[in-house]
């Protein structure tokens, strides 16, 4: 062979061994080499409620260093800017000399290291107390690593330890791994130090064990509680053996339940091995508040598999600098719903009657909600970021809640999985689908990285037949929802009662809601026929003063049905009035109903699996 062509080929394979996929591959793995980011926190004066961090790169090999701020926090699609809080960057090599800082942009900063090791110091503004921002008092901190935690650019999957110097006589609550002293954490990479919240303290601690996996509930409430710890331990621990068995396990080394009693409550935040939660600090006595509470601890802990485990592929590893679109939120959102209603079932904390109730209740509020079927389901998840947080007047007739539907809609799959199930000899469920999804985790990474044609794959193996049709109409379609048709083919009936069928002031409908301002005009309704529009203050009706479309819907129905009344009303800057002749509701409320006479004994054990009676 001529030597230039050998020349020539050598140049060629060069050019293919060093395609950029491998210099990419080569650079992750330098960096994925490098050790742990050293994170010191501190919060020396809490009364100023910042936190001061210390960030230290012992090895910076980069000429120029990026660090950055998360965008937004995972578990919650809304791009929140958490480089808004941060003050006062700072860096300096090891010795103590000054490094050129330059802010990037709205979230990130370079750093002139030189190729050398460096310090950054900066303070985090923690004034806002819910479970996806940072908040610190004189009394406890409530800390989202994503509003704290800066990441080194490219270097996610880098490791943390974490120093942790919380004012004196403050616990220190977290899943972290502790480190081999007191205060000092590790994590495996930025993802999970910043997926275990920080709640500083002095707390109520309980402990329990599941499956030997050790489980604890914090409490705080500065404020003052009637809260008893002791019952809300043995309703978590309720809750946790129910899905342990479902799931057959516990994915975690351990948990905590981390729960803040405040009048900013209700809330929670699912992390990996965590969830902190916040609930008013006086609801613990009344039966409806109660009930929320243990809602809010099955739903957060049923997505230790759902969204933490078991998730689409754009959930983890994240990209913190921009939106991670989903088309699958009314999966991971919704479906844990219908979980964790069920999860409570399993667990005790409420009866199969209740569990009927609680349908019947969220299908007949489903029922009126005009938007439920204008996008479908999977649009309306992707859009999350710029519509289910960002409410706007019109909402209420273009969208629905991919909680609210995406629970009906686990129902409704859980119910055809089961109908479809029986007639082709497999044992289909909703508990049967979670187990399949589950099984396709990796065994190193523990995670199950999913698309929705898993989610079909799994469906159809518990139905023993193909269940694509289901997620084309309801997911991806805007069929209505057959729940009504799916309990009477398990043999429930289903009762449609006119709503106010005992209430006669019930039975007069405006077709209008709100609060201050209009938000929603029924279609084809009294008020969209009296040229109402969404916006308008009603102040007046008939000449009698009114604050709130509430109270304006009160004297409507003070006039009954058929009655034409004169209101008064705000457009912008305008005095208006319009007609509205009111009507008979058209609403229903629905009933579910257990058969009276027996029926085909496959069904009543059909029933009786999914009311989970045969557990009693
Ligand atoms: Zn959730």
């Amino acid at each position: 062979m001529p030597r230039r062509v050998r020349l020539l080929i050598l140049c060629i394979l060069t050019l293919i061994c060093w395609s950029p996929a491998t210099a990419e591959a080569a650079r992750v793995k330098r960096k994925a080499a490098l050790g742990p980011v050293g994170y010191q926190l501190s919060i020396p004066e809490p009364t100023t409620r910042y936190v001061h961090m210390r960030l230290e790169l012992a090895e910076a090999p980069e000429h120029q260093t990026t660090l950055a701020m998360p965008a937004w926090t995972p578990g919650s699609y809304l791009i929140r800017d958490f480089g808004k809080h941060v003050y006062d960057v700072e860096a300096h090599d090891l010795d103590g000399g000054a490094l050129s800082v330059a802010r990037r942009d709205k979230q990130s900063w370079t750093v002139e290291n030189g190729g050398r090791p460096f310090v950054v110091e900066y303070r985090v503004y923690a004034g806002e107390l819910s479970v996806r921002t940072s908040y610190v008092d004189d009394r406890f901190a409530l800390l989202n690593g994503a509003g704290i935690f800066m990441y080194v650019d490219g270097q996610t999957s880098r490791a943390a330890a974490l120093e942790l110097r919380p004012p004196a006589g403050w616990g220190v609550h977290t899943a972290l791994d502790p480190g081999a002293d007191a205060g000092r954490f590790t994590a495996p990479s930025y993802d999970e130090l910043i997926d275990s919240p920080l709640l500083l303290g002095e707390a109520e601690v309980r402990r329990f064990e599941v499956v030997g996996k050790p489980i604890e509930l914090v409490m705080v409430a500065p404020g003052g509680t009637n809260a008893r710890p002791d019952r809300v331990a043995a309703d978590a621990e309720r809750i946790v053996r129910a899905f342990a068995r479902t799931l057959n396990g516990l994915p975690f080394d351990r948990y905590s339940f981390l729960l803040i009693g405040d009048e900013a409550g209700g809330g929670g935040l699912e992390h990996h091995d965590s969830t902190a939660m916040i609930v008013k600090p006086w609801s613990f006595t009344d039966d409806r508040g109660y009930a929320g509470l243990q809602r809010l601890m099955a739903h957060e802990f049923f997505h230790v598999w759902n969204v933490k485990r078991i998730h689409d592929q754009v959930l983890g590893p994240f990209d913190y600098h921009k939106e991670s679109y989903s088309e699958l939120l009314w999966f991971h959102e919704g479906l844990t719903e219908t979980m964790e209603t069920r999860g409570l079932l399993r667990a005790g904390l409420i009866s199969a009657d209740e569990y009927l109730g609680t349908l019947a209740a969220a299908w007949t509020s489903y029922r009126r909600k005009p938007g439920r079927n204008h996008t479908p389901i999977a649009e309306l998840s992707r859009e999350a970021w710029i519509k289910a947080y960002k409410p706007e007047a019109n909402h209420g007739e273009t969208t629905v809640s991919y909680y609210e539907k995406g629970n009906l809609i686990g129902v409704c799959l859980d119910l055809t999985l089961r109908l479809r199930g029986r007639a082709n000899r497999t044992d289909g469920s909703l508990e049967g689908l979670f187990r399949r999804l589950w099984a396709l985790r990796d065994p190193s990474s523990g995670h199950a990285s999913i698309d929705v044609d898993d989610i079909i794959a799994a469906a159809s193996a518990e139905a023993g037949e193909d269940m694509r049709w289901f997620f084309e109409r309801y997911v991806y379609g805007t069929e209505e929802l057959p729940l009504p048709e799916l309990l009477e083919q398990a043999g429930f009936e289903v009762v449609a009662a006119r709503i106010g069928e005992h209430d006669a002031r019930a039975r007069v409908w405006s077709g209008i809601g709100g609060g201050a301002a209009i938000s929603l005009i029924e279609p084809d309704s009294p008020a969209s026929a009296a040229g109402l529009m969404l916006g308008d203050e009603l102040i007046a009706v008939d000449g009698a003063r009114v604050d709130s479309v509430g109270e304006a819907n009160e004297r409507l129905a003070d006039l009954g049905i058929g009655a034409t009344a004169t209101l008064t009303l705000f457009r912008r800057d305008r005095l208006e009035t319009r007609e509205l002749t009111t009507a008979q509701n058209p609403h229903q409320r629905f009933t579910v109903l257990r058969p009276e006479q027996p029926d085909n004994p496959e069904l009543a054990r059909l029933r009786q699996l999914w009311l989970l009676e045969h557990l009693i």
